[in-house]
């Protein structure tokens, strides 16, 4: 008769037990609680004053009609596949092609998100022994990317040119011999100010830089046709931009306007578009018909100016605080709790208004960020101001 061979789990001595394998992850969130940053998901609720479909384009007919005429014409929901295995549709090359030609660039490239993209371009673009000089406000996402990536990073002070410049400049200095990377919004999500474009564009090619203008917030808003605040340097060879699909296009994804060389790289070596699904050909439609809105519908962006303008100039008056002079207006309170209260407080009264807490914006920044969309009229903006300058007058909870 055989002995049971011994095996490893059948100790005689008691196993060290540890922790139950969430406790640490529980204790992570009571912790978030304390200090009034564990976040939560809820729906819409009351007028939008915290979207980014600036231009109410997302229920639009316009868009809902592109999608139904494009299931209408065969156009899968799913590509199945990477693009670069047959996940490639003649919808992504459509799109490519009208983007490239809309925007003013050599060619275009569209990723699943924005997130994917700016992850897509630093985490593979800016090679060992280049530097990557990025604004200490850039989106999470190009910081993820710079993280990933291989090159060196340095922050520099929000909107300052001449940091950039300085940074740069050091860095030559050292002898390094890469390739210098800029990194900037065109209009800062969480702010709403805009970038000295024509500064650091002047600083990229002093010293042979790419800049990298992620124009999230601006396409489809600003510029002539809503084609951005980077207009003037698109086609340039030092310039990458890049334009989100979700925000005033009311769709998702996002287009990467370039040389078909910075196209052709990405395609072989961004790993985000080479490992991922295909976004899906019916958003690729739906979006090509987005651009077409731009182009034939330029009085939502002259409403939307004009309701900009009421809004920013409400805020200043109302509340005694700056204009941001965009569609992004922060109301910074600094304390978590009170953010957090008085956007609650904006709800109830049927103002859909969200807090926004530190690590999205800075420590001790916590704000209300109010956009003004279509889906708000004047009568909206006045009320919205009238209940936060009231709960703001009130104090502290
Ligand atoms: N860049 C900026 C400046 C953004 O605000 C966002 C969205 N929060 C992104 C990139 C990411 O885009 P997406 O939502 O399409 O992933």
């Amino acid at each position: 008769m055989h002995e049971a061979p011994a095996v490893a789990f059948a100790a005689t001595e008691a196993p060290h037990r540890s922790a139950r394998p969430l406790a640490r992850i529980e204790a992570t969130l009571r912790g978030l609680a304390r200090k009034g940053r564990q976040r939560e998901l809820a729906a819409a609720d009351g007028v939008d004053f915290t979207s980014n479909d600036y231009l109410a384009l997302a229920h639009s007919a316009r868009l809902t009609d592109a999608a139904r005429d494009a299931l209408a014409r065969g156009v899968p929901v799913g590509a199945g596949g990477s693009r670069l295995l047959n996940g490639n549709h003649p919808e992504h090359a459509a799109l490519e092609a009208e983007a490239a030609r809309f925007f003013g660039a050599e060619s275009a490239l569209f990723f699943g998100s924005g997130y994917a993209a700016n992850l897509a371009l630093f985490a593979s673009l800016p090679q060992r022994g280049d530097l990557v000089v990025h604004d200490a406000l850039v989106h999470a996402s190009a910081r993820d990317g710079i993280r990933a990536g291989r090159a060196e990073a340095h922050e520099v002070p929000h909107n300052d040119a001449a940091a950039v410049d300085e940074a740069i400049r050091r860095w030559r200095a050292a002898g390094a011999t890469g390739t210098p990377w800029i990194a900037v919004e065109s209009l800062y999500s969480m702010d709403g100010d805009r970038a000295p474009l024509d500064d650091l564009w002047a600083v990229a090619r002093r010293h042979d830089a790419m800049l990298v203008v992620d124009e999230a917030h601006a396409t489809g808003v600003h510029g002539p046709l809503g084609r951005g605040l980077a207009t003037h340097l698109e086609g340039q060879e030092q310039v990458i931009t890049l334009h989100t699909c979700g925000k005033a296009l009311g769709a998702s994804g996002a287009l990467v306007l370039a040389r078909a060389t910075v196209r052709d790289y990405l395609i072989n070596r961004a790993r985000p578009f080479v490992y991922a699904t295909a976004p899906s050909p019916l958003m690729a439609a739906v979006v090509r018909a987005a651009l077409v809105a731009l182009a034939e519908e330029p009085e939502r962006r002259a409403r939307l100016a004009a309701l900009v303008d009421i809004a920013n100039r409400t805020l200043s008056a109302r509340l005694g605080l700056p204009e941001s002079g965009s569609q992004i207006l922060p109301v910074v309170v600094g304390d978590n709790g009170r953010a957090v209260h008085l956007a609650a407080r904006l709800r109830q009264a049927g103002f859909d208004v969200r807090a926004i807490r530190p690590p999205t914006v800075p420590e001790g920044g916590a704000r209300l960020r109010i956009t003004v969309t279509l889906h708000a009229d004047e009568a909206a903006i006045a009320g919205l101001f009238d209940v936060l300058g009231a709960a703001i007058a009130e104090g502290r909870p």
